[in-house]
């Protein structure tokens, strides 16, 4: 576990989860995902920016075919009655009948998920799971099956490893928690 704490623009950040654990969690969902798609060639859709480090690490621990595509979840404002929109860019491959694992860095109240599963779901996949690296169990507001969880967290705001605070900290090995 790194000692220090890191301060990121006005914040400090106390070491949380260290390479190594993040590594085993890591690991783990790889080999479930390795055990459940043997023999179906998923695609894998990493949701920018947070990811990327995450993707990298697991495609890594992966031992079946699979192709990899990135993708970004644009918020903008609706009307006033649909409020927040969530679009996806850059999604250039066909998915209707492929088997879809969305990577995601962190799920928090599921808002962003709950919107890319739907959007998703629409283009016809054979099957659509996510695997998330984090999930803040207490923070999540709509019923969702994640069926990949690296590890549970309580609600802090956690940066490193690809999560960052306004840009800055996703360079750090281990992840690190407000304090
Ligand atoms: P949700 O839509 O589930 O509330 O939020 C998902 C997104 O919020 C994540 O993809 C991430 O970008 C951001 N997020 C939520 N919690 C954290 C956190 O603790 N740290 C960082 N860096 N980003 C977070």
């Amino acid at each position: 576990m790194p000692q220090a704490t890191i301060s990121l623009h006005n914040k400090e950040f106390a070491p949380y989860l260290s390479e190594d654990q993040l590594a085993a969690a890591v690991r783990a969902v790889a080999e479930q995902i390795n055990r459940d798609y043997a023999g179906q060639k998923p695609l894998l859709l990493a949701v920018l920016n947070g990811s990327f480090m995450f993707a990298s690490d697991l495609m890594k621990e992966l031992t079946i075919d699979c192709e990899i595509s990135f993708i970004r979840v644009a918020s903008y404002q609706g009307t006033s009655s649909t409020g927040e929109v969530k679009e996806i860019l850059g999604l250039q491959e066909a998915v209707e009948g492929r088997h879809l694992v969305v990577l995601e860095d962190i799920v928090d109240t599921g808002h962003t998920m709950k919107a890319l599963l739907e959007q998703l779901q629409a283009k016809q996949p054979a099957s659509v799971e996510v695997a998330t690296l984090l999930i803040k169990p207490e923070c999540l507001q709509h019923q969702l099956n994640i069926k990949y969880q690296g590890l549970a967290i309580p609600n802090d705001f956690v940066v490193g490893y690809g999560l960052d605070y306004d840009g800055l900290g996703r360079n750090y090995r281990d992840l690190y928690r407000a304090v």
